[in-house]
């Protein structure tokens, strides 16, 4: 009678589902370490002061409406986000390399390039870090593209397996795809030091890789929103002269906007001789894009990428949102000083210098999946079961709480 009465019940999203068990549980005290959302020291979503001053101008500005923007986004979003990323003094901006389209999100941008690569790219494999953010393998996947993982973090050191990378680069068929974390790693929350960038680049480039950068976190490792450019800019150095670089930028977590979807996907031309006509190669690019846009959401939300834009266009909000990416790190940092701390004085067995030395909106604990499963179930700490856990949940009202539940567990 209906041909829908076999369809397969999935598992709810271990992510998201968090969130529900959270807001199913009456217990008073929950701390919530699941989602990477940033939240003040009061345990509430934080709207950026530059976020709210940007929001101000475009509502006074009298031109101010809602029409559709074009196909490829709002040009000074993405210009300006290409800016940020890529350096002001970019090369490759400077060269014309760079082809740059609006995008859901960070999720929509690597949507665009994983559908861009099965398109454009032949029959690649995608190596993806292990771990990684847990949506990596399904969005490439989804495109009927084939993933493999390259080693990154060794669990027993709690360091990067460097030597398994650089490995795994080399045995790794001549073209492949790489997808690269640009910074504040999710969910290890441990980057390449710059000598390892150096290292790692050098040999994907050796290898004439194709490397995506996945940059949903610039400004929470470091606090700089340029220093955490660093590898992307150090890669796009040694990379570009020979192939091309894919870049997927994401403003959920550095403008606070996370429903708001603002992103964009880049992609920067290799160096070529002067027979080629770049400008031929990157209309043609782009009109692609555009294609893949069209069909899918024909053009993307404005309201988000007019206030991103207002921030990158106004120079006294962009030395704001400086202030505000270091506002939200510095108190992540805070949080996961005060948590280490907390461990050691409880005495709780082993070492925790690792919450400290880790960078960016996550930790790796090195909880167990059952330590995890006992903190949400006695304890009303929720976090995922590989033990990552979003410091920016913690406040200077319940982390000795989670201290001392964890040093509970632990034992
Ligand atoms: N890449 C990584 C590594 C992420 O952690 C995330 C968000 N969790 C994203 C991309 C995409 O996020 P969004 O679609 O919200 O921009």
């Amino acid at each position: 009678k209906t041909i829908f009465n076999n369809i397969e019940l999935l598992p709810p999203d271990s992510l998201f589902n968090i969130k529900q068990r959270l807001a199913n549980d009456s217990r008073s005290v929950k701390v919530d370490l699941g989602i990477g959302a940033y939240r003040d020291d009061t345990g509430k979503p934080w709207v950026l002061p530059s976020v709210r001053e940007a929001e101000k101008l475009i509502q006074e500005d009298p031109s101010y409406n809602h029409e559709y923007l074009g196909i490829a986004g709002l040009p000074t979003l993405t210009q300006g986000a290409a800016r940020v990323l890529l350096g002001e003094d970019s090369p490759a901006l400077r060269e014309g390399r760079v082809v740059s389209v609006q995008s859901l999100s960070g999720t929509g941008a690597l949507h665009i390039a994983a559908k861009f690569i099965s398109k454009f790219c032949g029959d690649k494999l995608i190596y993806l870090s292990d771990p990684t953010w847990a949506n990596h393998k399904a969005i490439f996947e989804t495109q009927g593209l084939k993933t493999a993982n390259y080693a990154y973090w060794n669990a027993a050191s709690k360091s990067l397996d460097l030597e398994g990378y650089l490995r795994d680069i080399k045995a790794a068929p001549n073209g492949s795809v790489f997808v690269v974390h640009a910074c504040a790693h999710n969910p290890t929350g441990l980057d390449p030091s710059k000598d390892e960038w150096s290292s790692i680049l050098d040999t994907l480039a050796a290898k004439e890789h194709i490397v995506l950068f996945d940059s949903a976190y610039q400004g929470f490792a470091s606090g700089s929103l340029d220093e955490d450019a660093y590898a992307l800019r150090l890669g796009l150095k040694k990379l570009a002269p020979v192939t091309p670089v894919f870049v997927c930028q994401s403003f959920a977590k550095n403008v606070g906007m996370y429903g708001e979807r603002v992103g964009c996907f880049h992609l920067v031309l290799p160096q070529q001789d002067a027979a080629v006509d770049q400008k031929a190669v990157a209309s043609a690019i782009s009109s692609q894009l555009a294609r893949i846009t069209r069909s899918e959401l024909s053009n993307p939300p404005a309201y988000g990428a007019k206030i991103v834009s207002k921030i990158l266009n106004t120079p006294e909000l962009t030395a704001q949102w400086y202030k505000d990416m270091i506002t939200m790190s510095s108190r992540i940092h805070k949080m996961r000083i005060a948590l280490r701390d907390h461990l050691v004085k409880l005495g709780t067995p082993g070492n925790w210098d690792h919450i400290v030395g880790q960078t960016g909106m996550f930790s790796y604990t090195g909880l167990s999946p059952q330590m995890v499963e006992r903190l949400e179930k006695e304890h009303a700490v929720y976090l995922v079961n590989s033990g990552r856990a979003s410091i920016a949940g913690l406040n200077s009202g319940n982390v000795e709480y989670v201290a001392r539940a964890i040093n509970e567990v632990v034992r």
